[in-house]
């Protein structure tokens, strides 16, 4: 029998076409499942199972405490089925076990919150300067949501975009990334078993410019959410412009980490190597460039490379690696043609890189696509290492003299995603912190974020905010309701009739 793995309207499908993909797990290439590969037709028809069930309002009608219950029920479940997601999560990206249950964790959290926040509005009362006026401004949801998701964060990423829309009374059609589609299909059983009506969640398994495409084309969708490259970005903004969609966009990073020399030098290093090298960098917020005082940079980055030549990678179920392979041959090599690329402008391999064979350096691991933690130092700005995003374990080491300098270093960049400063001295770490322009800082940490904190971009890391209030903000429109108690004439226009 095909695959039938398209969610529409409640019901599982096979794609129109009977077309289908095979997922690889990119640790050593074996099958883990057969998928459907979606057409434009399955999207469309996903569009206008997702817009009938919010033109009927059978979840908009659902009070909004009870649709806050059914995320925490949703959260349960994932506790409950928390080894399958996670094992689900490793064999499609090929992260380490523990690194896909922290995501679940994590997912639950994200839906516990917007459970708990969903429950909270009451939307607000307006002071119209006059007795005889309430006026009150109410939250309703946007109405159709088209979510388009990487693979470095599956389930995460569509979570939230998902947990806050079915908080906000949003219908919605998921496109995960072609690569990464079982936790999406895990999750659509979770809701279907959990009793959201048909039509509210829907699934299209597949391409982008073919399935994908159309969530942002469409006139019958409100409003497109899109995580991913910023290439993907520009053309999904452009697309949803012809229609006036509104846009979230969560797109990549070049993120500084910025150590002063007064910084805890251990903590420093150790917490770089975290920012630079977990899931292999395949991480939009990668501490990629490390900004290191001067006075320090040589036993800073000497250190670093110590640390960087230990890091043991193996697949999801090896205990003893620590982290695991990239997405994909064709991304592998996209990542190290950018090293090369980086050397031949003038960088210093300092540890890792390739020249094209053996990039694991470990011929038992052939089979996947791992490369090894590189570290790139003589650097310059304006070289394309420092400029563009790699999305893999690369890192580069730039100099500073001074807390000035710092921050145009940190701030010489397109994106704006994230970046860290690290400073025993508050309030020089604050100063800097508050001068970055990017959407979080980390003083003295990398990489903790919080469901109930704001997540996004400044400048080319995207529009819009994830996570927080105003991540549930992106799925609501603010309605303003003016009643005047009291009508009356105005007399503004003379009335001649009874003349
Ligand atoms: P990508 O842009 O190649 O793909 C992302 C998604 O877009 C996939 O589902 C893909 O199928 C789809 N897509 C591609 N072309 C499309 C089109 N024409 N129309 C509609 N959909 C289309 O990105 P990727 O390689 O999967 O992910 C890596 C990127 O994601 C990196 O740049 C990373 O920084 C970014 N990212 C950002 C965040 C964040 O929170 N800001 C989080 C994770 C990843």
């Amino acid at each position: 029998m095909t695959a039938q793995t398209l969610f529409i309207d409640g019901t599982w499908v096979a794609a129109a076409d009977g077309g289908t993909r095979d997922i690889e797990c990119p640790a050593d290439r074996t099958l883990v499942g057969t998928v459907s590969e979606a057409t434009r037709a399955d999207t469309e028809r996903a569009i206008a199972a997702a817009r009938r069930a919010f033109d009927d309002d059978r979840w908009s009608s659902v009070p909004a405490p009870d649709r806050g219950a059914f995320l925490l029920r949703v959260a349960g479940a994932l506790r409950e089925r928390k080894a399958e997601f996670a094992r689900a999560e490793s064999l499609d990206t090929g992260k380490r076990l523990v690194e896909s249950e922290i995501d679940i964790d994590d997912i639950t959290a994200c839906f516990e919150y917007f459970g708990r926040a969903a429950a909270q509005d009451a939307g607000r009362l307006v002071d119209a300067g006059s007795n005889d006026v309430i006026s009150r401004i109410q939250h309703e949801p946007v109405g159709v949501c088209g979510m388009i998701t990487p693979w470095n964060y599956p389930l995460l990423q569509a979570a939230w975009k998902m947990a806050p829309a079915l908080a906000a009374g949003c219908s919605f059609i998921l496109k995960p990334a072609e690569l990464t589609p079982h936790t999406a299909i895990l999750m659509m059983e979770v809701f279907d078993d959990l009793g959201l009506p048909a039509g509210v969640a829907n699934l299209v398994t597949g391409t982008g410019p073919e399935a994908g495409a159309p969530l942002s084309e469409h006139r019958d969708v409100d409003m497109v959410s899109f995580t991913g490259g910023l290439v993907t970005g520009k053309v999904i903004a452009a697309a949803a412009a012809a229609t006036v969609k509104k846009v979230a966009l969560e797109l990549g990073g070049k993120n500084p980490n910025v150590i002063f020399a007064d910084a805890d030098f251990d903590a420093a290093v150790d917490n770089a190597l975290n920012g630079a090298f977990v899931h292999s960098g395949q991480v939009c917020s990668a501490g990629a460039r490390i900004v290191v005082q001067d006075s320090i940079a040589e036993k800073f980055t000497d250190a670093l490379v110590a640390r960087a030549e230990q890091i043991r990678l193996g697949g999801p179920f090896d205990a003893n690696a620590e982290t695991g392979p990239l997405i994909s041959a064709a991304h592998r090599d996209k990542v190290d043609a950018y090293i090369q690329k980086g050397v031949a402008e003038g960088a210093r391999l300092r540890c890792g890189g390739t020249n094209g064979t053996g990039m694991s350096g470990d011929s038992d691991l052939d089979a996947g696509y791992y490369y090894k933690p590189t570290i790139l130092d003589q650097v310059r700005r304006g070289m394309s290492v420092v400029i563009d995003e790699a999305f893999g374990p690369v890192v580069t080491i730039e100099t500073f003299t001074d807390e000035a300098d710092a921050i145009a270093i940190a701030n010489d960049t397109d994106y704006g995603l994230a970046g860290a400063v690290w400073s025993q001295d508050a309030g020089k770490a604050q100063r800097v912190a508050n001068r970055l322009r990017h959407g979080t800082i980390w003083i003295n940490d990398y990489h903790p974020y919080l469901p109930q904190a704001e997540w996004g971009g400044f400048g080319h890391s995207g529009v819009g905010r994830e996570l927080g209030p105003t991540g549930l903000d992106e799925y609501r429109e603010a309605k303003h309701v003016y009643q005047n108690i009291a009508p009356a004439v105005t007399g503004w226009f003379d009335d001649n009739s009874q003349e």
